[in-house]
C-alpha cells in the first residue's frame, strides 16, 4: 500500500463524514421536533459506515478472510439500509445542496470507490507485488528502485 492509496482512502472517508453529517446539521436548523430521532439515526448510520470502513481495512490488510469479510459486510450494509429507510420515512428536510437521495447516492459512491480501491490492492498482492510504473505503465519488478523500461525512479 503506497502513500497515494492511503491519501485516497482518507479523502474518501472525509467525503463520507461530511455527507453523513450534513443531513443532521440541516435537520437541527430546520426541524427541531424531529431532531432527536434524526440525530439518533444519523449517528447509527455513521457508526455503521465506520464499522464497514474498519471491516474493509482489516480485510485489505489481510487480517480478515474473504468469507468472513463478505458475511459481516452484508450484515452491516443491511443494517445501514434499514437505518436509511427510517431516515427517509422521517419528515423530509428541505435541501439546499441536493436531495437526501442524492446524498445517499454520493455516500454509496464513496463506499464503492473504497471497495474498488481495496479490490485493486488485493489484486496487486495476489500478483506478487505486481505494480506498474507510474511513468510508462509497464509492469515493475518488486525489488527494483528504477523502472527497467523507462528508468523512472520509484518512490
Ligand atoms: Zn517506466
Amino acid at each position: 500500500m503506497d502513500i497515494g492509496s492511503i491519501l485516497l482512502g482518507i479523502a474518501l472517508l472525509v467525503i463520507v463524514a461530511v455527507y453523513v453529517g450534513r443531513p443532521f446539521l440541516r435537520a437541527r436548523a430546520t426541524q427541531r421536533e424531529t431532531m432527536t430521532e434524526r440525530e439518533g439515526l444519523a449517528a447509527q448510520k455513521a457508526a455503521l459506515l465506520e464499522q464497514i470502513r474498519t471491516l474493509d481495512f482489516e480485510h485489505e490488510t489481510g487480517k480478515m478472510p474473504d468469507a468472513e469479510h463478505r458475511q459481516q459486510r452484508t450484515r452491516l450494509l443491511n443494517e445501514a439500509a434499514t437505518i436509511m429507510k427510517q431516515l427517509d420515512d422521517l419528515a423530509p428536510v428541505p435541501a439546499r445542496n441536493g436531495s437526501p437521495a442524492r446524498i445517499e447516492a454520493d455516500v454509496e459512491a464513496a463506499i464503492a470507490a473504497i471497495r474498488a480501491w481495496n479490490r485493486d490492492n488485493t489484486r496487486a498482492r495476489e500478483h506478487g507485488n505486481g505494480r506498474f510504473c507510474t511513468q510508462c505503465g509497464k509492469p515493475r519488478d518488486a525489488g527494483n528502485k528504477f523502472c527497467a523500461h523507462c528508468g523512472f525512479r520509484f518512490a
